[in-house]
């Protein structure tokens, strides 16, 4: 560790993304290590209509979900590295050697003004950085939509980003990992996917931290099962 990272250890201490425990190394704490809903082996893929393919690491729940709404609303954007790591886990478990860019779902720039930070590419840079790589911004998110987190229907979450992303940059044959925080119905992921194979991608799967389950509503409201 040089000086300036001493320094700023002392100022910013790392922290569980999931509890908030100060910590003296990065990471998760052993305590949040142990109770996180993970997800386990093939549950972990949800292959969803518009040919979406996602992996998580974790149910959305519990700690989870905290840790996630922190991510989020209360600028906590450290977390996103040992989150990031837990995206890169997850990928490389059911996606090795199937992507050779990564991407991120973006905000608004009128959102990123506000909150100072994508937390979409902040874990794609830190699901990057165990590949020695660096994600490519593939996609700009052009209307300000409603949140999705406000709409409950599936027909109308999936109205509600149609036409909300415009690719950018060279898309043609690429393989690619899309990275997002969440996936909830999906409607996001597979409106971003299916804008990026018509922008003339070869193939896109998706990994996210959290999953929610397919019978979520009411593990969402009432926290557990
Ligand atoms: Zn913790």
């Amino acid at each position: 560790m040089n000086l300036l990272e001493a320094f700023l250890d002392l100022l910013f201490p790392p922290k569980c993304p999931f509890c908030g425990k100060v910590l003296e190394k990065p990471g998760i704490c052993p305590a949040c290590e142990k109770d996180l809903p993970w997800i386990e082996g093939r549950e972990g893929l949800r292959e969803g209509a518009g040919g979406l393919c996602c992996a998580g690491a974790l149910w959305y729940e519990e700690k989870a979900r905290e840790g996630l709404l922190r991510l989020k609303f209360q600028g906590a954007s450290a977390a996103a590295e040992p989150m990031g790591e837990l995206v890169a886990r997850c990928a490389a478990e059911h996606f090795s050697g199937e992507f050779d860019t990564v991407t991120w779902v973006p905000v608004s720039r009128k959102r990123l003004r506000k909150r100072g930070y994508d937390q979409a590419e902040l874990l794609a840079r830190a699901a990057c950085r165990r590949w020695d790589t660096q994600p490519v911004r593939l996609l700009e998110k052009v209307m300000d939509n409603p949140a999705q987190s406000g709409i409950h229907d599936a027909a109308a979450r999936r109205a509600n980003v149609l036409g909300v992303y415009d690719p950018v940059g060279d898309i043609a044959r690429k393989r690619i990992l899309l990275v997002d925080d969440i996936c909830t119905t999906g409607a996001t992921l597979t409106e971003c996917v299916r804008v990026l194979e018509d922008a003339g991608a070869e193939r896109v799967v998706c990994a996210v931290v959290a999953l929610t389950r397919e019978t979520s509503k009411k593990v969402h409201k009432q926290g557990k099962n």
